[in-house]
């Protein structure tokens, strides 16, 4: 629950500048040239490519690396952008093992695929450091579009309806765009302000307004926008975080792992950022395992991750789990959280362990307990504050294949809509389908 720096044992500037900054460097060192002219070399180009197949945005991968190979890193960056504006950004962030690079005919044969994130990575970064926006928009239809939030659904359905000659205004409650680019994924896997940088490019397209601090069901209504504009978006994203249902779960210490990595990503200053001595992160998705590799990093002497069910069930990938336990974090498998201890401050963490009967997780009885004064809490996340009189599927706004919802007019992408992983990847193909059915619908009319 609490943030207090004060709260004892979390407490900033564990670590040196020096040492933050080398913890907090780059993930993956770009490619140069030579590198990436190496790396694309490595393709076969296939025929009927199933790294193309695995990609959520259809992103034409040989294409793009034969362009790569034959010197022409911009033509590259235009094939990927076409299928995929945050291309940049997935690029860094994109679970590639367990998509393109998973598949690719060369990791299948030798256990060693294609870097196609690294190579999307070098065509992206070669096109934007030279400032080209190579889309242009339209003639102007004289509609206008709401988007709901500014995350990638948002702003990929945003930049293909502006491409379309469209009027958008984006409406973020927050006070930056980029929604969980911006505030939610580890710092190291997005240095330098590129959330940012790659807004601020896709905004040169032109037509897209953005208003800040507006929030479906505070300043805004729903109905309100079917009213003033000609279709709606809404890419809301998930608010809500669901409970541990342990007790003690209230003292100070406690926390939703997503804020501490929306603290981390806002710091001007990592050394002024607290952390515990020793944290323990309850979750098996990549948000547990952000937490935990942060926290390690910004100092924590010990970091654990908790999952109750088996680590192979883990949602996070072996990548990731590798990348935590290479930097040193602990991953208990089949625990889980029963209660938290200490005077009014978490101390230690009480788990059961569990298995798995075939007729769904149970409690061995057996318990034990890990020392804790921070607490990060990953355990999924929920739509929180749903316009009223959209139909729900799983506690997610139900959708069509294009983004459709139960409201003529409204359509829905990203995180906050039913099907799909909850990938940025994903989110982007969902604005970027939703808005080519926005379009289509608004011609017919
Ligand atoms: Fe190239 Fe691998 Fe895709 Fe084949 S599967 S086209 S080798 S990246």
């Amino acid at each position: 629950m609490s943030n207090s720096p004060t709260t004892p044992g979390i407490v900033a500037g564990r670590l040196s500048d020096a040492a933050l900054a080398e913890n907090f460097s780059d993930l993956h060192a770009p490619f140069d040239a030579h590198e990436a002219a190496v790396a694309a070399d490595r393709c076969y180009f296939c025929h009927d490519a199933p790294c193309v197949t695995a990609c959520p945005t259809d992103i034409d991968i040989p294409m793009f690396i034969r362009q790569i190979q034959t010197g022409h890193a911009e033509g590259a960056a235009k094939t990927i952008l076409d299928q995929n504006i945050l291309g940049g950004m997935c690029a860094r962030v994109c679970p590639t093992e367990t998509l393109c690079e998973e598949v690719c005919v060369r990791e299948v044969a030798e256990g060693k695929p294609v870097e196609i994130g690294r190579l999307q990575r070098f065509a992206t970064d070669t096109l934007m450091a030279k400032g080209v926006h190579p889309f242009t928009r339209a003639a102007p239809t004289g509609k206008r579009i709401a988007v709901v939030g500014a995350g990638p659904a948002s702003l990929a359905c945003a930049h293909r309806l502006a491409m379309k000659g469209h009027d958008v205004v984006i409406h973020e409650a927050r006070e930056k765009p980029g929604g969980l680019n911006e505030y939610g994924i580890a710092s190291y896997k997005t240095v330098g302000g590129f959330a940012q940088a790659e807004v601020d490019w896709l905004m040169q397209i032109g037509g897209i307004e953005t208003v800040y601090g507006a929030a479906l069901g505070q300043t805004l209504s729903l109905e309100a926008l079917i009213e003033d504009f000609d279709a709606v978006f809404l890419g809301i994203g998930l608010q809500g975080v669901n409970a541990l249902r342990a007790e003690g779960e209230a003292a100070d210490g406690v926390r939703d792992a997503v804020d501490f990595i929306a603290d981390l990503r806002q710091a001007a200053d990592l050394s002024d950022l607290p952390v515990g001595r020793n944290v323990v992160v309850i979750g098996g998705g990549m948000t547990a395992v952000d937490a935990a590799v942060q926290s390690k990093l910004l100092g924590a002497e010990t970091v654990t991750i908790a999952y109750r069910r088996g680590q192979e069930k883990m949602p996070a990938s072996r990548f990731e789990q590798d990348l935590a336990s290479s930097k040193g974090v602990r991953i208990v498998a089949n625990a889980r959280p029963v209660a938290v201890h200490g005077a009014g401050a978490a101390a230690e963490v009480e788990f059961e362990y569990t298995r798995d009967s075939g007729g769904g997780l149970e409690g061995t009885g057996e318990t034990f307990r890990i020392p804790a004064d921070q607490v990060l809490k990953a355990i999924g996340q929920t739509l929180e504050g749903a316009p009223e009189g959209l139909q729900l599927d799983g506690g997610k706004i139900a959708v069509t294949g294009s983004g459709r919802t139960s409201r003529a007019g409204v359509w829905a992408g990203g995180d906050c809509a039913a099907g799909g992983d909850d990938l940025t990847v994903t989110a982007v193909a969902e604005g970027r389908d939703a808005a080519e059915d926005i379009d289509a619908t608004l011609r017919a009319g």
